[in-house]
């Protein structure tokens, strides 16, 4: 399967308004769940991240929101910060601008709704937006970076790519990760396999040596 499992230094360099990585020397971890929420898979997410005390960033489809309300609401109980990642997961390549633009906002909408049902405070709109396959052009990037903090990624960890061994989806994100690094995970059922058996031991094998998980 085509992708690197680390961003590395080359395409950062060429979207430098999109944010990598936040550099500290502090022993801090951003991990962020893409694609949620679902029944099963965001729930077993948020148990092993309450075990460690450890927030995360979740960049929700705006569809899902709208199907799995409570477990929505149960992201935002517990302290996570949640993103937007369009509301149909629509890929910035294939789209004309302003159909992107608007599945953008409709994921805004579902979410703007569901706090308004959950009777929560607007504090927690989004001003974060992942581009759903990081497909995104630098038009777009025009005309959302006054939006929005567009956030990318420094290590992908595989758990969608079925060809992957759960152990060595493990080992990569381990290996890649770095202070202020961030990660990406999927609460999706495609990434289930590999996601159910790297995420606890990655959490474990990070909190062990004093590192915290953070929102972005
Ligand atoms: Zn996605």
């Amino acid at each position: 399967m085509l992708y690197t499992h680390h961003a590395g230094h080359i395409i950062p360099r060429f979207f430098p308004r999109l944010t990598w990585q936040k550099p500290t020397e502090e022993k801090v971890i951003y991990l962020t769940f893409d694609d949620g929420p679902v029944p099963v898979v965001t729930e077993f997410v948020l148990e092993q991240l309450h075990l460690y005390d450890a927030k995360a960033t979740f960049f929700c489809v705006g569809d899902n929101i709208v199907k799995h309300p409570e477990i929505f609401a149960k992201i935002l109980a517990e302290g996570h910060r949640i993103g937007n990642h369009t509301h149909n997961h629509i890929n910035g390549w294939q789209h004309d601008n302003e159909v992107y633009y608007e599945n953008i906002i409709k994921c805004d909408e579902a979410i703007t709704q569901s706090l308004q049902e959950l009777n929560l405070p607007f504090v927690n709109l989004p001003r974060l937006f992942r581009p759903p396959y990081g497909k995104i052009t630098p038009l777009q990037v025009d005309r959302l970076i006054n939006d929005y903090e567009i956030v990318m990624w420094t290590v992908l960890s595989g758990d969608f790519d079925v060809e992957l061994a759960p152990s060595e989806c493990l080992e990569k994100t381990i290996y890649h990760t770095n202070k202020g690094a961030i990660i990406v995970f999927h609460d999706s059922v495609k990434a289930e396999k590999n996601l159910t058996f790297a995420l606890p031991r990655y959490l474990d094998f990070f909190a062990s040596r004093g590192y915290r998980f953070a929102t972005l």
